[in-house]
């Protein structure tokens, strides 16, 4: 028998309506490329978007249509996402951080008909307009005062397009199972494979967002999503921001520390989302400048793992509440989040930072388990590691234009991490797969090694490596950033260490840097780094 409910389509478009009716004036402060902070409300924004909407039907934008972005946070960009999904196009977000080959092989495999382009990203297009002869034309996110001269062909100016047009066009009823955006993982190995959302996953992810048990967006909230838009959509914070009526604040190109601090004082922002580097940048320039951000409560660390350092600073320093989550674009992204429970609540801060060193528990939606080699489940004890894999309604279950199957047995997805998951349903990630550390036939994780290495105060940023050994196969190699003005020596990192990690675990040595390799998404590239130490010879091999 079926229900008798109503079969309301889950579409991107009701968010942004929504918004502006319940919120019409709730704000989305932007810094803007050009310079000045910009302001506008729910109300504005929904009325731009369908003006947008009217724009891209008379450039002959159609259902399916792939409209790319290289753009930064801002008000602009914002409006994309919502006039592109809502006329049933699909938003591509492209990261221009990438290399010019990665970014030439995206645009054309995605095939997009158009791209809308920030003034910082205007020379990076010119250099590789003849490579992408696909693209029709490219809108600059600028109005006419701003309008470079550009060798760009079929160049537009996006304030004279949307100044020509009304805010009357109707969103379609699309199916809920259309395809809305676009995002490429950035693939360390092999090509870069995209990830198409739908309206439907899209909307389930956003008010899993909105749980007070995950991000906990409400229309209290006053959020500055520090993560990217072209990183797998800023974690769903654009999205989930609308459906919950909270304020949006969009940092533009300026994502370093003093910028960032700037924006949190001046609109009392209290949720902030973000990878560590920016954390990194962030609470060096609060040190070194004896500032504080009390405005803010909780601070969202994903992406990479959170180190206790960078825990401790937050909820010790700066009295706000880290919230460390694990997802990839895959998972669109949001999987685990490590808020923590009232059972909790009585243990020393120093179990409690323990805790929310792990990667957290599988929110409502998405399915975890791991697996050994053979593909046999592992058990939920805390101690056995093994792949991660995940299931759900706004997991991929298959790349765009990509033959083949992805998914397992029992249409498992494999992340490529590897995992522990406890009885209380915490899953810590010790590594992914490629980059685990296999010394006499045991794993060790790099990321544990890490996150007590960079405890040190001397340290700004380490990263371990497996390095090739006649005997064990492969022993950790140290590498280490010392934090500004420190000059740490081998052995004081080591013996640090010394009680912290289990004896084989120990590095077999250390090298100093300047700085370690980034990859487009802020993380350490240990495929960088194995490369660059390809030669390395170990003092006990
Ligand atoms: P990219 O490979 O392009 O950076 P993603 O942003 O999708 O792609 O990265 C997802 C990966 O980031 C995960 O598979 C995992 O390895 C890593 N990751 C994400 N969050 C965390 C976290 N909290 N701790 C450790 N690793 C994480």
């Amino acid at each position: 028998m079926r229900g008798l409910m109503m079969d309301t389509p889950l579409l991107i478009s009701s968010l942004i309506e929504y918004a502006a009716l319940y919120h019409a004036g709730t704000e989305i402060v932007s810094r803007t490329v050009e310079g000045p902070i910009h302001r506008t409300t729910y109300l504005d924004a929904r009325n731009r978007s369908k003006q947008l909407a009217g724009v891209l039907q008379r450039l002959g934008v159609e259902p399916g249509d792939r409209v790319g972005t290289l753009a930064w946070n801002g008000y602009r960009h914002f409006e994309i996402y919502y006039a592109v999904s809502g006329m049933g196009a699909v938003c591509h977000t492209i990261n221009p951080r990438l290399f010019a080959e990665q970014l030439v092989y995206i645009i054309n495999h995605a095939e997009d008909a158009y791209l809308f382009v920030d003034l910082t990203f205007v020379p990076l297009l010119e250099s590789i307009q003849e490579q992408i002869p696909g693209v029709r034309g490219y809108v600059v996110m600028t109005d006419a005062e701003h309008m470079p001269e550009t060798s760009l062909p079929n160049a537009l100016c996006y304030e004279e397009l949307m100044a020509r047009e009304s805010a009357d066009f109707d969103w379609p009823a699309l199916d809920e199972n259309t395809a809305s955006s676009l995002c490429y993982t950035s693939g360390t190995t092999g090509h870069p494979k995209g990830a198409l959302f739908s309206h439907r996953s899209t909307v389930l992810h956003s008010y899993s967002a909105c749980s007070l048990d995950t991000l906990g967006v409400c229309s209290r909230t006053i959020v500055l999503p520090v993560v990217p838009m072209f990183h797998a959509n800023a974690w769903g914070l654009p999205y989930a921001a609308a459906l919950a009526g909270a304020k949006l604040v969009m940092p533009g190109a300026r994502l370093d520390g003093e910028g960032i601090h700037q924006l949190v004082e001046a609109e009392e922002v209290d949720l902030l989302a973000g990878v560590p580097t920016v954390w990194l940048m962030l609470l060096g320039y609060l040190e070194q400048n004896g500032k504080t951000i009390d405005s803010v409560e909780k601070v969202v660390i994903g992406g990479a793992a959170a180190p206790r350092s960078m825990i401790e600073a937050f909820q010790q320093r700066h009295g706000a509440t880290v919230i460390h989550a694990w997802g990839m674009t895959e998972t669109s992204p949001i999987g685990t989040i490590g808020t923590l429970k009232r059972q909790h609540d009585g243990l020393p801060e120093e179990e409690r930072v323990t805790l929310q060193l792990k990667q957290g528990r599988g929110v409502y939606g998405i399915e975890l388990r791991i697996v050994d080699d053979e593909g046999n489940e592992l058990p939920r004890d805390g101690v056995a590691f093994g792949e991660l894999q995940v299931r759900g309604p706004w997991v991929v279950r298959s790349y765009f234009r990509h033959d083949g199957e992805i998914l397992g047995d029992e249409g498992w997805f494999s992340t490529g991490d590897v995992a522990t998951l406890s009885p209380d349903g915490f899953m810590q990630i010790t590594d992914r797969s490629k980059d685990v550390i296999k010394s006499g036939g045991e794993w060790i994780s790099s990321i544990d090694l890490e996150n007590e290495v960079v405890s040190h105060p001397s340290v700004a940023e380490a990263a371990v490596i497996g390095i090739a050994h006649p005997k064990w196969d492969e022993r950790p190699l140290l590498v280490v950033v010392p934090a500004e003005g420190a000059a740490p020596e081998r052995d004081e990192i080591l013996s640090h260490l010394e009680g912290r990690i289990v004896k084989w675990w120990m590095p077999d040595d250390v090298v100093f840097v300047d700085e370690l390799p980034h990859t487009a998404t802020g993380k350490i590239s240990k495929l960088t780094l194995r490369e660059q130490f390809s030669d390395y010879q170990l003092p006990t091999a």
